[in-house]
């Protein structure tokens, strides 16, 4: 097997560090951002076979108590004609498949829509939904009818921007050129100062500020399509409550963490979501906050253990691994209390099952 270093000439890395040598640094943003272009361009990096699983493939039961939200705040909304499901980022369909059976028995039968840019994945989810209709962004989905907005781990995918606290003071963190052309942190030479908040001015040296300008266009362009047409939307995604300071960005890769500076497209980078940010972001547009819950707290309100129980009733023979999938999405050790979902509806529009506002709920398991 060819070593990181023998498969970097071909690479995104050996552009990088061409592109550093002749011009200088890179933002982390652009990196991030260009890294996972060119890693979800050309793989279906999910399942076992592949660098992480989700959530909507480790059971059928994430994306059903999906659709069963969404039919029940359609239904509560008096169940407008014409809406739309739109789901953000789907990798291969499963969670659109299992979202929409389920439902389809609430009544709920929507046109469906997917915002994508890989062609590898396009080419899965066009297989499993032929009816569906594609976008490379929000912009291109249709205006005049309310949206029901699905969005499983894809805001940290987006790229994040980082600030650095150093002796001479804030700087943007980027990406130079080390020892032998491997690609390192560095700190930009252009002060940032006035671009940190008041509050975090003074954290100490070698402090990270970390912010996503892209998940918060994301999200602020789904709330004012909520405000203007109509509708609900979940963001699941790991991520935190309140904002803090460190860089989250991560590499993952055949299930493992790998560096985040070496092979970039071979990995998947992601950072956490700052879904405090992102609720506020998303009232300033106009729609309605209905809460951020913990994804555990929120699939055993909406019933995960009466759903696992019919299940494995259903199929007795599978009944340890429906009950190994539960315990997986929802306990806090788990995928319970880090990963995280939050409701945003347009103003008209009712509450969602297992959204509570109150703060003290956001954090909970
Ligand atoms: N929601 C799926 C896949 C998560 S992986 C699941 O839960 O299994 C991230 C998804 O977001 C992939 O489908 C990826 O191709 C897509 N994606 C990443 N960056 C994107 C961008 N900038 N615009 C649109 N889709 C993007």
């Amino acid at each position: 097997m060819a070593t990181e270093n023998e498969r970097l000439p071909e690479g995104l890395g050996a552009v990088f560090a061409r592109l550093i040598a002749a011009t200088g640094p890179i933002s982390i943003a652009h990196y991030m951002a260009e890294a996972n272009a060119r890693y979800y361009t050309s793989r279906d990096p999910l399942g076992a076979a592949g660098d992480f699983v989700t959530a909507p493939e480790i059971s059928q039961m994430f994306g059903e108590l999906i659709g069963l939200w969404l039919a029940d705040i359609w239904q509560r909304a008096g169940s407008p004609d014409g809406v739309c499901y739109v789901e953000l980022g789907p990798g291969r369909g499963t969670l659109a498949r299992d979202a929409l059976r389920a439902a389809r028995q609430g009544g709920l039968a929507p046109e469906v829509h997917f915002v994508e840019t890989s062609p590898a994945l396009t080419a899965l989810q066009r297989a499993a939904h032929p009816g569906a209709i594609w976008h490379h962004d929000l912009s291109s989905l249709p205006s005049d009818r309310p949206l029901l907005v699905v969005a499983n781990e894809f805001l940290d995918a987006l790229p994040v921007r980082q600030m650095v606290r150093t002796a001479g003071g804030w700087r943007e963190r980027m990406v130079g050129l080390g020892e032998n052309g491997t690609l390192v942190p560095v700190a930009g030479s252009r002060p940032m100062d006035a671009a940190v908040p008041a509050r975090l001015a003074r954290a100490g040296e070698g402090a990270i500020i970390e912010t996503s300008p892209a998940a918060a266009t994301a999200v602020q362009e789904v709330a004012a399509r909520l405000a203007a047409q109509g509708g609900a939307a979940l963001f699941i995604d790991y991520g935190y409550a309140e904002p803090q300071l460190g860089s989250t960005l991560q590499a993952v890769r055949a299930h493992r963490k790998v560096d985040v500076f070496t092979d970039p497209g071979e990995a998947d980078l992601t950072a956490l979501v700052d879904f405090g940010t992102l609720a506020g972001v998303a009232e300033s547009a106009g729609a309605r906050w209905l809460g951020t819950s913990g994804q555990g707290a929120w699939l055993a309100a909406l019933g995960i253990g009466a759903r696992a129980a019919a299940l494995a009733r259903a199929a007795p023979h599978a009944a340890e691994s429906i009950e190994a999938a539960a315990l997986r999405l929802t306990a806090p050790a788990e995928m319970g209390t880090l990963f995280k979902v939050m409701g945003l509806a347009a103003p008209s529009w009712p509450n969602g099952a297992g959204l509570i506002r109150a703060s003290q709920v956001t954090v909970a398991g």
